[in-house]
């Protein structure tokens, strides 16, 4: 049956809302394909606004490779703006998406991807917009809900929301669901819709809320999570896609039409990172690392830039200059694009992983940016902590080189409220950014040279050694991040060179109650969306008052807190929300990593060391895949933006 447009309806309202172009759709590269010739329709959804969601490049993979099969189709839907949202609910106008303005409630399936917790009461806003019921197991024919992204890994704060949440990479389990659904549906449906969440908890990878019980002890904690029915997995495994240069995606990658958040096109060169950084949630899922091959890189950077126009080239992946040829990546693409103001970026670069050979070529084509460095703590025994180890010697070397070689802005990241985190280690920071500065000075031959410090508050998150961390609170952070401040500021010379950038402590402490949560945490969830909670990762929207009264109704009586989700330290015994959620990492790998972190001990990368065994590799029946290849890119010759075939790759060696 044919779904009519929503648009006739919606335009009226646009000339009243703000940025209506983020509604129309129709950017390059996007799809709208016959309702009635697919069998399986997916909605993708990012849940925050259109300028944030669309550069994703998870959701760009899944919208391209699900609208290559001839029976599925794909559409997108973002957060809407309160403006638009207002008037949507006045005129009676559902949830919508913005490639063929379809209503939401008609799709099969509805996935979410969430980068952020914060996210949450977003999904709630789309659901109820829609015409779904909130409550997952109200729902009859509406469509499947699905999570995915890095917060599935424990989805149980939203378990009341979703029907499903699929752990790891998304490539094939969206593929293979897209069967399982489409089976059912030529089956006709039998079973309803337990049925189909029965085939899909049987997908690897898929996890179903409601197939699973949680009994608690009287004072909070979990006794233990177990599966309600004998024909679902006691643990759910995640995927993992090996070989990334079979899986090029996306290859036409789209283009915003309204301004976003990243104006380039991303190719991911790989996934995955084993540098150990313990506070690294993404670094610790994403296991093991798995290189995208030069060639294949050159590949897809070629087909990209013809089917986008962009200038930019983003070369993603957690510590892009850890590639095993990113030399050879960098010099390779920039005399492909000599002469055209193709610029390559890297999302930022580890102090040791530096060198100027590596940021000329970068920046050969294109403008010169900054130059973002993290390291993360401001002691070098803070850094033991959290596995960080790079000297203050080696970041004053490293920056002084970029002064010299003519670089003027570097970017320094940190946390705040680390483990075993004191006053002294965060101060450590002021004298190490004074040092950057008297150094650059000195490098450069100049006093115009600058130096941002942008620190925000460290979040436990699960599957990492410090999943049993007590986050530090909000006031302590705020008091340490004010001291800094401070200190920074008391050599006024040096201070006037200095940008700092900070948050307060308060949104991180939601973010860790949602982070670290279990199926409790829903009624706050629930409740702050109900009292007008959206848009929470947007300091202009995001609320702690609404947040910590929605904990105060509905978490005491349940016998917890928020300071019990947030601040306590958890015991190596006590069972974690999301123990029953396999990340490939051995718990008590996880365990031993973190009570090295307490005795300040530093574990090697194993892509350069012997295997450690944290678990991944044999359980996942996973390797590391890394370089290098020998290969090296050749220069494309006549018109740089007519492509035709990728170039042939040249011989080893
Ligand atoms: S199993 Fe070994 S090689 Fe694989 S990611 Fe873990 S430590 Fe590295």
């Amino acid at each position: 049956m044919t779904v009519e447009s929503l648009f006739p309806r919606l335009e009226p309202l646009l000339p009243r809302v703000q940025k209506p172009i983020q509604y129309v759709g129709g950017e390059l590269n996007s799809v709208v394909k016959d309702w009635d010739a697919a069998e399986v329709r997916w909605c993708l959804m990012y849940p925050d606004a259109y300028e944030v969601g669309l550069p994703n490049q998870g959701v760009m993979i899944l919208y391209e490779l699900l609208n290559e099969r001839p029976d599925a189709l794909a559409e997108r839907t973002y957060t809407v703006w309160p403006d638009l949202e207002a008037l949507m609910r006045e005129h009676g106008i559902g949830q919508f998406t913005v490639d063929g303005h379809r209503p939401v409630a008609a799709f099969d399936l509805l996935g979410v991807s969430f980068s952020t917790e914060l996210g949450y009461t977003n999904l709630l806003s789309a659901l109820d917009l829609a015409g779904i019921p909130l409550t997952a197991t109200d729902r009859t024919d509406e469509p499947v809900v699905i999570a995915g992204g890095h917060a599935a890994f424990n989805p149980e704060p939203i378990a009341e929301f979703i029907d499903a949440a699929v752990l790891g990479d998304g490539e094939q389990a969206v593929l293979e669901i897209t069967d399982a659904v489409k089976a059912w549906k030529a089956a006709g449906r039998p079973g309803g819709r337990v049925e189909l969440l029965l085939r899909l908890a049987r997908v690897p990878g898929v996890y179903v809320p409601r197939f699973y019980d949680v009994d608690y002890l009287p004072d909070g904690r979990i006794r233990r999570v177990v599966p309600n029915r004998p024909d679902v997995p006691f643990r759910v495994h995640k995927r993992t896609v090996m070989d990334l240069d079979e899986w090029p995606y996306p290859k036409q990658p789209l283009v915003p039409l309204a301004e976003s958040v990243h104006e380039r096109m991303s190719v991911e060169i790989f996934r995955g990172c084993t540098r150990g950084c313990r506070f690294c949630q993404a670094g610790m899922i994403t296991r093991p690392v798995r290189e995208r091959s030069i060639t294949g890189v050159g590949e897809m950077v070629e087909r990209g830039l013809a089917a986008t126009g962009f200038a930019e080239v983003g070369l993603l992946s957690l510590s892009s200059a850890d590639h095993s040829e990113i030399g050879a990546i960098a010099t390779g693409l920039a005399d492909r694009y000599a002469g055209t103001n193709t610029s390559l970026s890297l999302p930022s670069t580890r102090v040791d992983a530096f060198n100027v050979t590596l940021a000329n070529e970068l920046s050969r084509n294109g403008r010169r940016s900054g130059l973002t460095f993290a390291p993360e703590g401001g002691s070098e025994r803070l850094r033991r902590v959290i596995n960080k180890m790079v000297s203050r010697e080696d970041l004053i070397r490293t920056v002084s080189t970029a002064y010299e070689h003519g670089w003027r802005q570097v970017k320094l990241y940190f946390m705040c409220g680390l483990p075993t985190e004191t006053d002294e280690d965060v101060l450590e920071i002021a004298s190490m950014a004074h040092e950057v500065i008297r150094a650059g000075r000195a490098a450069a031959g100049t006093k115009d040279v600058r130096c941002t410090v942008s620190i925000g508050a460290f979040v436990p998150k699960p599957h990492t050694p410090f999943q049993w961390a007590a986050q530090a609170d909000a006031s302590t952070v705020d008091r340490r991040l004010k001291l800094l401040r401070d200190a920074i500021n008391a050599e006024r010379s040096l201070g006037r060179a200095i940008g700092y950038r900070y948050h307060d402590g308060r949104p991180s402490v939601v973010e860790g109650l949602l982070s670290r949560g279990d199926r409790r945490v829903s009624a706050v969830i629930r409740r702050v969306w109900t009292e007008g909670g959206r848009f929470d990762g947007w300091s202009e929207y995001f609320s702690y008052d609404r947040w910590a009264a929605a904990c105060e109704a509905e978490l005491p009586p349940l016998g917890v807190s928020l300071d019990w989700y947030t601040t306590r330290e958890r015991g190596g015994t006590e069972v974690l929300p999301w123990d029953h959620l396999d990340s490939g990492l051995d718990r008590d790998w996880l365990w031993a990593d973190w009570q090295e972190a307490l005795a300040e001990q530093e574990l090697d990368d194993c892509r350069w060391t012997p295997c450690y065994d944290c678990g991944v590799c044999p359980g996942m029946g996973t390797e590391i895949q890394i370089g290098p290849t020998g290969r090296r890119l050749l220069p494309l010759t006549p018109v740089p933006s007519a492509l035709a075939e990728p170039a042939e790759p040249a011989p080893a060696g």
